[in-house]
């Protein structure tokens, strides 16, 4: 930000210090660890090469905790952090991280994955393969597991598929079919080869021959080095996704569950870093005129596509209670969508082989979503069932911990006033009053800070009921005519907003499920497609 900017440069002018370099990080959120600039900083203060990290805001370099985990690791390589929102502050707030950061079993997990991740980096940009449980058809790792060998007997494959993809012509169907009419089993075991494996054959820089001159465009100097000037390489890109791992409270019955979320999304080209592999000795123009070729497939069936609503996690199959997957059948205009895992993986992966009239099946979903949008009685009973569990959820835990620090602060005031009585009737000299009472003065104020965390919990609730309002002011406004005319788009926008999931199940019925935050709620229905019939439970 450029005030921001102003900011820290005029503190340093003021205190007469050196700017060694800026670091921006614009468009990152401060929520996460995983971004470029900050990456460099890191690297920066590691290798000595600053003595002061200024930050105008403490939450934008990093949030919460994390924000105390990066000021240790400066700490330890001798780099003091400013945060100039926070300079009073900064004591306090930091002995009380480093306090309570202990009992964050959370935390410690953080730390070693953000740790593995840098090394997983680092390990990279020297040129090495991080490995994975399987590495790409046609390679076998070496010894040290960091490097890739040709499987020549499983490269011919490749070299094969590349073959009858760009020089012969075929579609990625007819090749898998006739790879599965041979009988060669799939790179994860299993008769089923499909598009989606061959696709991402097709797309890979592990099977496309880079000379020498090109790797070192991609590869760090070091790396180039070590390279042989008259060889091919192909190259694994490492880093092409940003992973974040969460965990959510959910309240089930009662019990509190923490779920481990897993997010991915997928890493801008700039930070990706290529790792040199061996020949794998298929001719470029192969590779080249494949990649043409499904592009062009790809053009061709964007002119039947329609954006299908119930995608992104909403439409499930209630076999397995994976995502269903979409399947546009060109000659007939037709879309459906069947079970993604048993398209993927096989007849043994899901017992559901339906496939799901897609227009039909939109339609029955909106008309039930629609229904309590128009009726904001209902979805404000919805919204009010869902803020019940968060209060529940949230009054469980910080109750007992409000308590257990109550108790304590209390237990302190006792203590203190023992020391006054002692002191006042003699027993106790100046000196040693004076240091118990600042020590208890310290341990006191981490006690109220503790409280007033808790504290902080009770405004999200508060906040939630704001956000309820907002939706309900929001729809109740839309007008019925309005709500019928919204673009398929908007609905799965709005899918999304109400958490929205829909069973597909063998009999045709659809079983709704709409949540806002943790469970279902009482407006759950079965869906009869033929009638439209909505059933409340
Ligand atoms: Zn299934």
């Amino acid at each position: 930000m450029p005030d921001q900017r102003d900011e820290q440069l005029a503190y340093c002018a003021l205190e007469n210090l050196e700017v060694v370099r800026e670091f921006e990080d614009a468009g990152y959120s401060g929520k996460f660890l995983e971004r470029p600039d900050l990456d460099e900083l890191r690297d920066l203060v590691a290798t000595g090469g600053a003595d002061l990290v200024v930050v105008s805001k403490r939450d934008r370099l990093a949030r919460g905790l994390y924000a105390g985990y990066l000021k240790n690791e400066f700490k330890r390589h001798g780099v003091e952090l400013m945060a100039l929102d926070s300079r009073t502050e900064d004591t306090p707030y930091g002995a009380l991280l480093e306090n309570t950061l202990d009992n964050f079993s959370e935390f410690e997990r953080f730390m070693i994955a953000d740790r593995m991740r840098r090394g997983k980096r680092s390990k990279a940009k020297q040129g090495k393969l991080v490995a994975c449980p399987q590495p790409d058809y046609g390679f076998r790792y070496d010894e040290a597991r960091d490097g890739y060998e040709v499987d020549e007997l499983r490269m011919a494959l490749i070299r094969r598929i590349f073959r009858m993809v760009g020089v012969e012509g075929m579609t990625l169907n007819a090749v898998a079919r006739r790879l599965e009419a041979e009988g060669i089993p799939a790179p994860r075991g299993g008769g089923t080869w499909n598009r989606p494996i061959l696709r991402k054959f097709v797309l890979s820089d592990v099977y496309l021959r880079h000379s020498y001159e090109e790797v070192t465009k991609i590869v760090t100097s070091e790396v180039a080095a070590t390279l042989d000037h008259s060889a091919h390489y192909g190259i694994s890109w490492y880093g092409k996704q940003r992973h974040t791992h969460s965990r959510e409270v959910r309240v089930k019955d009662g019990k509190k569950t923490y779920p481990r979320i897993k997010k991915s999304v997928d890493a801008p080209r700039e930070e990706w870093i290529g790792v040199p592999v061996p020949d794998p000795g298929i001719p470029q123009e192969w590779v080249l005129a494949a990649r043409k070729i499904i592009e062009k497939n790809e053009k061709v069936s964007n002119c039947g596509r329609r954006f299908w609503e119930l995608t992104g996690g909403i439409l499930r199959c209630a076999a397995c209670g994976g995502a269903m997957a979409t399947n546009f059948i060109k000659p007939r205009q037709i879309g459906y969508y069947r079970c993604g895992k048993r398209y993927r993986l096989g007849k043994h992966a899901c017992s559901q082989g339906k496939n799901f009239r897609a227009e039909e099946t939109e339609t029955t979903g909106w008309e039930f979503v629609s229904g309590i949008l128009k009726n904001p009685q209902r979805l404000r009973r919805g919204l009010d069932e869902m803020l019940d569990r968060e209060r529940a959820s949230a009054s469980q835990g910080p109750g007992e911990e409000e308590e257990v620090w109550l108790k304590k602060l209390s237990e302190h005031e006792v203590q203190e006033e023992r020391l006054l009585d002692l002191y006042l009737e003699g027993k106790l000299e100046v000196d040693r009053y004076g240091a118990r009472v600042s020590q208890l003065k310290q341990a006191r104020k981490t006690i109220e800070e503790e409280l007033g965390r808790i504290g902080d919990r009770a405004s999200h609730i508060e906040h939630l009921e704001q956000d309820r309002d907002a939706l309900l002011n929001h729809y109740s406004r839309i007008a019925t005519d309005r709500l019928d005319k919204l673009e398929p788009e908007e609905r799965n926008r709005v899918y999304k907003m109400m958490n929205l999931t829909v069973l597909a199940h063998a009999n045709d019925n659809l079983e709704v499920k709409w949540i806002l935050g943790g469970d279902p709620c009482r407006d759950n229905a079965t869906l009869l497609p033929d009638s439209c019939r909505t059933r409340g439970t």
